[in-house]
This record gives C-alpha cells, sequence and structure tokens, in this order.
C-alpha cells in the first residue's frame, strides 16, 4: 500500500521579510514499508516530523530527496495527484477545518461528487460511509450541532466515500473528549478489519497503538523504533528517552516489576495484568 524509500523533507525556513534564510530538515532519510489491511500507528513527541511524513502519503508534500510510492504510484507524478488522493485519505487533528457541507449527507458527498461518481451512486457511498462511522441517524442535521467526536466521524465518512485503500488520521483525537476518541478510534478499528481498509493512525495516545499491527515511532525526523505495540512498550526507559510515556496500565506493570514482582515485560491491557497477578498470587 505505501513504500518510502530514503525519504527526506527540507522546509525552507525564513526570516521576519519572509526572505528565505536556510533549512530545516523535518524528514531525514526515512524509508518504510505498509501492507495492505495493516493498522499502523505513528508515535513521536511534537516536531519529531510525524504531521509532514503524513502530508507525504497524500502528495501533499513532495520529496526534496527519495520516493514515496502509494499503491505503487509515484508522489512525485503530477499526472496520478488524483489517484494518489483518492486512495490515500487523509483525515486531520481540527474536525472544524474539514467539513464544508450545511447538511452531514451533502458533506460526505461532496468527494464522490468531485470525482465524478454518477448521481445515484453517491446516495449509495454516502449511506453506506455515513452506516460504517455510525453516523447515519445524523444524515439530515446540521454539522455546526455535532460534538467533536461526531464531527471526526463525518469526515471519516467522507473519506470512506471515496473508497481510499488507506486512511491516514493525523492526531485525528487530539481535540476529543475521551467518549469522542473512543468513538473515533473505534471507527478506525472497524474501518481496517471490516473494510480491510489500510490506517495510518498518528497518535499522542499511547492507548491508542496498543492494538495496532507494527508501531512506528520518530524522533528528529527518523524512525528511532518499530515493532510490535508490545515490543515498542516493553522498551519504557527507551520511550521516556524520546520524551513518550507508555499507556498507564504498562507503566503500572513496569513498576511493579521494577519492585521485584514477577510480571513479564510489556503488559499492554487491564486483563493481561490482572492474569499476571493472579499467578503471583497463586505462587504465593
Ligand atoms: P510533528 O507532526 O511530529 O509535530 P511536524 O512534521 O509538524 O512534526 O514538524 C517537523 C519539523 O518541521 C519541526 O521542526 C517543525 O518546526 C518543522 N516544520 C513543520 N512545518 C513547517 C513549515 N511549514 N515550515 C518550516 N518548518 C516546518
Ligand atoms: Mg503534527
Amino acid at each position: 500500500m505505501i513504500k518510502i524509500r530514503d525519504l527526506i523533507h527540507d522546509y525552507i525556513k525564513r526570516d521576519e521579510e519572509g526572505n528565505p534564510a536556510g533549512t530545516v530538515r523535518a524528514i531525514d532519510d526515512v524509508s518504510l514499508d505498509v501492507k495492505p489491511g495493516q493498522f499502523i500507528a505513528i508515535l513521536g513527541h511534537n516536531g519529531s516530523g510525524k504531521s509532514t511524513l503524513a502530508k507525504h502519503l497524500n502528495a501533499l508534500l513532495h520529496p526534496t530527496e527519495g520516493t514515496v510510492w502509494i499503491k505503487g504510484m509515484d508522489t512525485k507524478d503530477q499526472s496520478l495527484l488524483l489517484d494518489i488522493r483518492q486512495t490515500a485519505g487523509m483525515i486531520f487533528q481540527n474536525p472544524d477545518n474539514q467539513i464544508i457541507g450545511q447538511v452531514v449527507e451533502e458533506d460526505v458527498g461532496f468527494g464522490p461528487e468531485n470525482m465524478g461518481v454518477p448521481t445515484e451512486e453517491i446516495w449509495e457511498r454516502v449511506e453506506e460511509s455515513l452506516k460504517a462511522v455510525e453516523m447515519y441517524e445524523y444524515r439530515k442535521k446540521s454539522p455546526n450541532r455535532l460534538s467533536g467526536g461526531q464531527k471526526q466521524r463525518v469526515s471519516i465518512a467522507g473519506v470512506i466515500a471515496m473508497h481510499p485503500g488507506c486512511i491516514i488520521m493525523d492526531e485525528p483525537t487530539a481535540m476529543l473528549d475521551p467518549s469522542g476518541r473512543k468513538d473515533v478510534i473505534d471507527a478506525a478499528w472497524t474501518l481496517n478489519r471490516g473494510e480491510d481498509i489500510t490506517i495510518i493512525l498518528i497518535t499522542h495516545y499511547m492507548e491508542e497503538a496498543i492494538r495496532a499491527d507494527h508501531v512506528f515511532v520518530m524522533d528528529k525526523g527518523r524512525i528511532a523504533m518499530q515493532g510490535t505495540p508490545r515490543e515498542i512498550f516493553s522498551k519504557v526507559t527507551e520511550l521516556q528517552r524520546l520524551h513518550l510515556d507508555v499507556p498507564q496500565v504498562t507503566q503500572l506493570a513496569y513498576i511493579l516489576r521494577e519492585n521485584g514482582l514477577d510480571i513479564p515485560e510489556g503488559i499492554l491491557t487491564k486483563e493481561e495484568l490482572a492474569e499476571a497477578l493472579k499467578k503471583i498470587g497463586k505462587a504465593g
């Protein structure tokens, strides 16, 4: 679905007058592969290059050096731009900046309409997309009246309606309350497992990465760590060095282990911690 080789991205820095004053290397030699159907999480502190990477996956930016292919399409090829944007949809942080329609169903229909999908099929797609994110009953509502989490799900429906192979979500839950956050992440999972849509989830919330198939951790424009969630979250000190937390349960398990309790590394869920504690209880 995605293949990146030796990607470098330099931004041009500008002084107060707007004159070029050097460059900032935001992506520094990144190579990675994402297979169709994977759920990928990208972690990293502020300024580590996550959003810059995301924009390359949607051809919003072009490589300073190196190559990005989306389903075999080189993002440098201008003639493929629409195909690439249709294949790799993007969801941003702020739901208010993404919704343009006056009515939910109209908003979701914009993408397919711009693609030239026939009217009847647009309505089918709008219905199927809103159902997929559990927003169908809101189809006649004004987006202004929705909560942040609901708006974000409408944005996702707008992307799904274009039948993408892949959705890139750049901190989609950063502005949401816990319940909105859960609904958006649940929707992402449903699309991944149910519709086989590849998901790239960029997030600050470690908990959201726990179920991912593969995790990339970025630092200073590079991939500093990668592996399964269990591999990544068992490296508590390494993550702390990169200014990242681990999920709360993992942190607690780590402290108990440091204090001599016989608990395995890389505990990710409450259930796993409970199991480990039960074993100790029985042994004692
Ligand atoms: P993240 O999403 O992980 O917070 P970004 O990709 O936004 O990181 O930023 C990576 C680096 O690139 C940072 O040092 C940031 O200041 C710089 N940067 C981002 N956007 C621009 C821009 N438009 N012009 C100049 N520098 C930028
Ligand atoms: Mg960002």
